[in-house]
């Protein structure tokens, strides 16, 4: 039989996350090892469990959940949506809220109908590399844009400018930062507005880590200091209330709609296309908005996440010549590997290296399409006692690559 290829659309498109490393986990654990997997912001399998009362509403609704909604999702829970963000951001419709199968669909379906090939779209970088992929898939050209960390890796905003093009259709603002952790204030958001109403770019934020902040930082919505542009604002159920197999987050749009009737038409097939969401999680979504926000417990002092973020900060810059910024928001850490120091030609293969030798898991910097293999990230979901036998691997793995 002839061979079965996979298509060209897919040649550009990597998602290292669940990448090659990950098939060398699942091998070693069929041999019988176990390995701490620091590679997936997934805060259930380290025993943050959900609210109860978003399982208690799922179970009580699953009776009629049994058929499909609306394209764009059940009206109780959209309209929870906007109510979610309408004194911030007023004259936010219903018709505006897109709910997905979690935020990643709603990725896809947005660059889907947005682009045609060679179109592109400014990516941070490091970036969350589900933005890069679906760019590629959809045709387009993820170009990125430096984030400094000598800058609390803040967006450089003169490179972000330098690298607008007539084919510039779209900038990705992630904010909390996945891999790094950074929190952007009101006035780098200003700035990366500026920059957007000046070309007539549409800003995608994706706002999934909006509550998952530490210390004393404070998120600010990207479509609330930017009103007068068109703006698409991601979130979800994933992560702050800990359900992220329930495969459930929602889009809205903001701004001159009215310059955009040809996109939402494009974005309404797309999702007519799917059919619906995934409808019992639905039901989970006006619960999580409207309830007490139990996450919070989490970050305040003696809270786990806030907790385990310190204790991988501090153990891991103890390391020599291992520095990272500390996270101010998200569930990982992005250290840096000074080069002199360790160095590391391909970091994919250091990855599989600390895999083979010490059993962990962490995902290679390169995967977050940083242009240097001089980081990794790993998730600080971990409990204290595996963060502290993590990082220990780590400093013993070091030890061995060190120049
Ligand atoms: N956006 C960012 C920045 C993420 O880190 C993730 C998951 O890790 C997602 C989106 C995807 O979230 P969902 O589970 O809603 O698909």
């Amino acid at each position: 039989m002839r061979e079965v290829m996979q298509s060209t659309k897919l040649s550009d498109v990597l998602y290292d996350i669940r990448g090659p490393v990950l098939d060398e986990a699942k091998r070693l654990e069929d041999e019988g090892h176990r390995i701490l997997k620091l590679n997936i912001g997934n805060p259930a399998p380290f025993g943050f469990d959900a609210p109860d009362e978003i399982l208690v509403d799922i179970i009580a609704n699953l009776h009629q959940a049994q058929g499909y909604s609306d394209s764009k999702g059940l009206m109780p829970a959209r309209r929870a949506i906007v109510q979610h963000y309408e004194e911030r951001i007023p004259g936010v419709d219903v018709e505006d809220v897109y709910i997905g199968n979690g935020v990643s669909e709603l990725i896809v379906m947005s660059m889907q109908a947005l682009l045609d090939d060679g179109d592109e779209v400014l990516v941070p970088m490091p970036d969350y590399p589900l933005w890069t992929a679906a760019v590629s898939l959809a045709g387009g050209t993820a170009v990125h844009y430096r984030c400094d960390e000598a800058s609390d890796w803040n967006p450089d905003i003169d490179d972000l400018r330098s690298k607008v093009t007539d084919r510039t259709k779209a900038v990705v603002v992630i904010n909390p930062n996945n891999p790094t952790g950074a929190v952007y204030a009101p006035e780098v958001l200003e700035q990366i507005a500026q920059v957007a109403r000046e070309n007539d770019l549409i800003v995608y934020a994706d706002e999934i880590y909006d509550k998952i902040l530490y210390d004393d930082a404070e998120h600010t919505l990207m479509s609330a200091v930017a009103d007068d542009v068109l703006c698409v604002t991601f979130n979800g159920l994933s992560k702050a209330y800990r359900v992220a197999g329930f495969r459930s987050g929602w889009m809205m749009l903001t701004g001159p709609k009215h310059h955009a009737h040809s996109y939402i038409e494009g974005l309404n097939m797309l999702a007519n296309m799917r059919l619906c969401p995934n409808v019992p999680s639905q039901y989970a979504i006006a619960t999580a908005l409207g309830g007490r926000q139990s996450i919070n417990d989490l970050l305040l002092p003696g809270g786990r996440l806030l907790e385990q973020r310190n204790k991988a900060y501090d153990l891991l810059t103890a390391i020599p010549g291992v520095t990272c910024v500390k996270p101010k928001g998200a569930l990982y850490m992005f250290p840096r590997l000074d080069p002199e120091m360790y160095p590391i030609a391909d970091d994919e293969k250091f990855a599989y290296e600390l895999l083979r030798e010490q059993k962990l898991l962490v995902v290679q910097g390169t995967g977050f399409n940083w242009p240097t293999p001089d980081h990794f990230r790993l998730v600080t979901l971990p409990r204290v006692e595996d963060l502290e036998d993590a990082v220990g691997r780590i400093a013993r793995f070091l030890e061995t690559y060190a120049a």
